[in-house]
């Protein structure tokens, strides 16, 4: 997106306030808030669903063995960290990597609304069912929402399976769950791959009006 089509917001301040958040019971069992990794000056968002041991312990999300995954299906599609801004639905390690509640989601929805606002990515990878629903508004399970990709208020969003589960294994309408997920960050960069032609279709357009302006004027000066 145009730089300065962007919302100026301070998302410094809001990091810092989440950083210190208390709104939920997970403030109390924590080690430290896990506010994002990457930069959240890119154009592609990925969200998981909450930070686990190793992150809490980090303050960096997808650090284990599901960030090493994530990491290898990125480089796959020519992508690293440093393109991409990485979070997660929640900001804090549930206890035992239990489920995030409902009454939680809603009191870290702010900061993630506020990641996504700041950014206005191009593309949003969700992980798994918790960051699918949020961003599609939607109850479909992952497992019906994979394989497509849906347009929401600008961005294209490419709903997948969460690392985690193809840590696991098992396997997706005859292929595994790590191929499904090949399937879907292909998916991503074939939206990369249109996006950026279009932008340059529309440059060279926006320079060949400019030139013919300039030819004209000479014409009549
Ligand atoms: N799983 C997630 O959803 N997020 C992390 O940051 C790590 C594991």
């Amino acid at each position: 997106m145009d730089e300065r089509l962007k919302p100026k917001m301070d998302i410094e301040a809001i990091r810092s306030e989440a950083l210190t958040c208390t709104k939920c019971r997970l403030a109390e069992s924590r080690t430290q808030v896990v506010w994002a990794d990457g930069s959240l000056d890119s154009e592609v968002c990925i969200i998981g669903e909450a930070p686990g041991f190793n992150e809490d312990k980090q303050g960096v999300p997808f650090v284990g063995a599901a960030g090493q995954l994530l990491d290898k299906l990125l480089a796959e599609i020519d992508l690293d960290r440093s393109q991409a801004a990485i979070v997660n639905v929640i900001k804090c390690r549930p206890p035992g990597n239990r489920d995030p509640q409902p009454d939680e989601i809603e009191a870290c929805r702010p900061y993630l609304s506020a990641q996504l606002n700041y950014m206005r990515p191009e593309v949003i990878i969700t992980l798994g069912n918790f960051a699918t629903k949020f961003i599609l508004e939607s109850p479909l399970g992952i497992t019906r929402a994979r394989g497509q990709v849906y347009a929401r208020k600008g961005a294209s969003i490419v709903p997948t399976f969460h690392p985690a589960a193809a840590l696991r294994g098992g396997r997706f309408g005859g292929i595994s769950t790590i191929d499904a997920m090949r399937e879907d960050f292909r998916l991503v960069r074939g939206v990369l791959d249109e996006r950026r032609a279009a932008a340059e279709a529309r440059a060279a357009a926006s320079t060949e009006s400019a030139a013919a302006e300039a030819e004209q004027l000479d014409f009549f000066g």
